[in-house]
């Protein structure tokens, strides 16, 4: 197969539809949303008609569409993980990040085995069962990508009695097709990659030094991953360097070479929006920060667009904004987060001073877990999909809703169990075990008895147990 080495980005074209688009009338956006409804996606001329809606009560219908397809593919079902920060040395200079090499100011750090082992540890014992290893671009002496490769075995080969890490996921500069398959190798579930921005005028203004200032080797990193048979991706644009808009249309061209060239789009999209960062005035000065209106349009519009791909949304946002995203079509969460490495085994918490951007939701797992289960959604744990090579296109076959009820659901509940029996505090687990009950009532018999089934398990001590 011939590597992938130009841009596939037509920016005269998302330029053209978004010139040529028009607020959309009634009669129009009922036909997109008809169409999304039955979970065929919309194409890029459908999105930018969307999102140009203004009309409250349209939006109000754009939105409802987006919760039903959410409920019907997904459920309540949130599955939660916690980014591992395992370097803050880096040798790009992106204007937007505290980890630019430019920053003088950080105290930079990167961890050692050992200390990677303590933090796993100290994520095992909260409840975790997947992360997210992410880094700077720029290794220990000597090390290169071995220094990742080390951390992820690090990571799967920490225990603490019932406690392990499942599912690591890893979010690192893009790399060679000969290092992407060492990558797999490793046995990593999802290897995650933000364009950051597809404008390249733009990207280039805020990418000023390093590898990563290349355009074409960055855009075409994921399908550098999918040739060397990484076949979970998660793509994302940083919501705030230039037009929503454009990004939104952006992406559906890269979701669309992916398709074309492997027969299967991203596993996830992730939508980070930009964050105050120390050292970085870049990230509060943009003339593109987004506001919440836009970025809840962005992921209604994105659960209607690719409905079987999974919608991620990081404790960058607020408790108050990451509640209203939920129920439009968020299936992943990160919860607990720290962005300095070292920072879940901090005796002593510096604020985010050593982070890579701030946060805006500094709750622990367990305050989180309480209130996504009180506004009904479902906390999962679920690793079963990749535990069983169910990834790339056999997880878009399963996705499909009648299979999805015969097995993540299950599989979420008995993993909140595991959670709840292992790690939640009294009252949260008697609010859990009230929300179990419910969620099993629920069900229709056959579902019922799949789920009875694996909590039977996890009730008499088994762990781990997944359909
Ligand atoms: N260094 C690698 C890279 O840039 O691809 C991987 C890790 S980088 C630490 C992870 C992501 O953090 C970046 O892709 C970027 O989107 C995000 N990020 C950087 N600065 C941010 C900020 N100020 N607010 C929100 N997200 C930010
Ligand atoms: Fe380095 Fe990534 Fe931060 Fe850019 S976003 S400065 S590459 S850590």
């Amino acid at each position: 197969m011939k590597t992938v080495t130009d841009s596939f980005i037509d920016e005269r074209t998302i330029e053209d539809t978004l010139n040529a688009a028009v607020a959309p009338d009634r009669r129009r956006v009922r036909e997109i949303l008809a169409k999304a409804s039955t979970l065929a996606g919309l194409d890029q001329a459908e999105v930018a008609a969307l999102m140009n809606v203004v009309d409250q009560e349209l939006l109000g219908e754009v939105y409802s569409a987006a919760r039903s397809v959410k409920e019907t593919i997904y459920g309540s079902r949130l599955v939660l993980f916690a980014p591992l920060y395992i370097s803050s040395f880096c040798r790009n200079d992106c204007v937007y990040c505290s980890f630019r090499a430019r920053n003088r100011e950080l105290k930079r750090r990167a961890l050692t085995q050992e200390e990677i082992a303590a933090e796993t540890l100290a994520l095992v014992t909260q409840g975790h069962k997947r992360v997210l290893v992410v880094a700077g671009e720029s290794y220990p002496e000597g090390t290169g990508l071995q220094y990742i490769l080390d951390s992820i075995a690090t990571v799967y080969n920490t225990r603490s009695g019932n406690g392990e890490i499942r599912r690591v996921n890893v979010n690192i500069a893009p790399l060679t097709v000969d290092d992407f398959g060492r990558l797999k190798a490793a046995n990593i579930g999802t290897y995650q990659l933000f364009q950051e921005t597809y404008h390249r005028d733009t990207y280039a203004k805020v990418h000023l030094a390093g590898v990563k200032r290349d355009y074409n080797w960055r855009v075409t990193g994921m399908h550098r991953a999918m040739q060397a048979g990484i076949d979970d991706v998660g793509i994302g644009v940083l919501l705030g360097l230039y037009n929503w808009k454009f990004e939104m249309l952006a992406m559906m061209q890269h979701i669309a070479s992916l398709e074309q060239e492997f027969g299967c789009g991203p596993h996830t999209v992730s939508v980070p929006r930009l964050e105050p960062a120390e050292g970085a005035p870049f990230a509060t000065s943009s003339e593109w920060l987004t506001s919440d209106e836009d970025f809840l349009k962005a992921i209604a519009i994105l659960r209607l667009a690719v409905p079987y791909t999974g919608l991620i949304l990081s404790t960058r946002e607020s408790a108050e904004t990451r509640r209203r995203c939920f129920e439009l079509g968020i299936s992943q969460i990160s919860a607990g987060s720290r962005t300095d490495p070292g920072g879940y085994t901090a005796a002593e918490t510096n604020g985010d001073l050593k982070g890579q951007f701030h946060l805006g939701d500094h709750r622990s797992l367990n305050e989180v877990i309480r209130d996504i289960s009180e506004l009904g959604f479902m906390p999962s744990f679920c690793t079963a999909c990749y535990r069983l090579g169910r990834t790339g296109r056999d997880f878009m076959d399963m996705a499909k809703p009648g299979e999805i009820k015969y097995h993540c659901e299950p599989n979420a509940l008995s993993t909140f169990q595991e959670y709840l029996d292992d790690y939640a505090s009294p009252d949260s687990r008697t609010a859990g075990e009230q929300f179990v009950n419910i969620k099993l009532a629920q069900m229709e018999p056959p579902q019922r008895r799949i789920s009875e089934a694996l909590l039977g398990e996890v009730k008499t001590g088994k762990r781990d147990v997944f359909v």
